[in-house]
């Protein structure tokens, strides 16, 4: 998910912690409830609690149950540091706390222990406070807010645990369907609809509570629907890393092909460009494939010198280029074009030139398969 505009506050084992301002609403209105709570709690005790004394007990409420967040999102990063997975920030927002964790795991086993780090924080830190509740009992200041952050970090631990990707339990969920499936895409996709089943189920129960007074719905229905969008956008992408998956080069490269020989001057294919308009033409020489040339090439030569410079200096060589065949998968030509950083690739059917393959070229056939679908 994407948290822009965030305040830098600090930085924990070297992981930059911020909060996004949605997070001010989130915590204005824990203050507000545990304060109630702190109120209900005293008078169940029979002690005298001050407006003044339970506002404090409130926001210091709010304060500890921060720190408990981020000890939840810290647990995700430092297993995901200790994985090699490389981590960025941590940002607190309007729905609790994001670890922004920088490459997909690479294994179910590895997935697991990452998302189920949190809950099992927030779980211990529910124990620990439950504890703390136990010893101080004779002291309901402590006492109060111990039974606050105890209940507060069971919830959050439950709630992380909602099998609704790409929530911590949603993780989990894809982890165990994609140790049978053995494709991360389609254990997404699957996971995802689940998900969206839930949330939507959350969004009716929701309403139901708001309904009949229980006004706490109506902030499980905010919570449900932004796990339904999320849960939505991931199936989508899923989706597409899956048709990506299946997809061969074959079926999603340029056959038109038109040969430009190594020694012609850049004159002549410029007006060649200007009367096929297509982006990478082979370079050929006695009939051989030595390069691809594409017109934004001709940038790197001023045009008073065209009439002298071969194609030659301009294209990028064979060496250069990865090879890709007919049968190889689209997602993996689409990672050899980021990794060579050039616009089209070669694609040779036994060893014969058969097609340049782009990222236009893979992207309107993968529109074009969504449009037919
Ligand atoms: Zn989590």
């Amino acid at each position: 998910m994407v948290v822009r505009s965030s305040w830098r506050v600090g930085q924990i084992a070297g992981i930059e912690i911020a909060i996004h301002p949605s997070w001010l609403l989130i915590f204005a209105l824990f203050s507000y409830a545990a304060m109630t709570a702190a109120q209900m709690l005293a008078n169940q005790m029979g002690v005298a609690l001050s407006t003044r004394s339970s506002i404090v007990l409130g926001v210091l409420a709010a304060l500890l149950l921060f720190a408990c967040v981020v000890a939840h999102e810290l647990s995700h990063a430092l297993v995901a540091r200790r994985l090699g997975i490389p981590i960025g920030n941590i940002t607190l927002f309007l729905f609790g706390g994001v670890a922004s964790i920088l490459r997909e795991p690479g294994t179910p086993a590895d997935e697991i222990k990452m998302a189920a780090a949190g809950p099992l924080a927030s779980l211990a830190l529910a124990a620990l406070f439950g504890g703390v509740a136990y010893l101080a009992r004779g002291a309901p200041w402590i006492l109060t807010l111990s039974l606050i952050l105890a209940s507060s970090n069971f919830v959050l631990a439950l709630f992380n645990l909602l099998p609704a990707f790409p929530s911590d339990g949603g993780r989990i969920l894809r982890a165990i369907i994609w140790s049978f499936v053995k494709s991360q895409a389609r254990a997404t996709a699957a996971a995802s609809t689940v998900s969206a089943v839930i949330a939507a189920l959350l969004v009716v129960a929701g309403v139901t509570m708001a309904l009949n007074r229980m006004y706490n719905g109506i902030w499980l229905v905010f919570i449900a629907l932004f796990l339904l969008q999320a849960a939505i956008a991931s199936g989508r992408q899923a989706r597409v890393s899956l048709a990506l998956e299946r997809m061969r080069v074959g079926d999603c490269m340029a056959r038109t092909l038109i040969p430009v020989s190594e020694d012609s001057p850049l004159t002549a294919f410029v007006s060649t460009v200007q009367d096929t308009k297509t982006t990478a033409y082979p370079v050929v020489e006695n009939g051989a494939f030595v390069g691809l040339v594409s017109p934004r090439d001709t940038g790197a030569v001023p045009p008073m010198l065209w009439a002298q410079t071969p194609v030659r200096a301009i294209m990028t060589p064979a060496s250069r280029l990865p090879s890709l065949t007919v049968e190889t998968p689209a997602s993996d030509a689409l990672a050899a074009l980021a990794k060579s950083g050039v616009k089209s690739l070669p694609v040779f059917d036994n060893g014969e030139l058969a097609g340049v393959v782009s990222e236009e070229t893979i992207f309107s056939k993968l529109r074009e398969q969504g449009a037919a679908a």
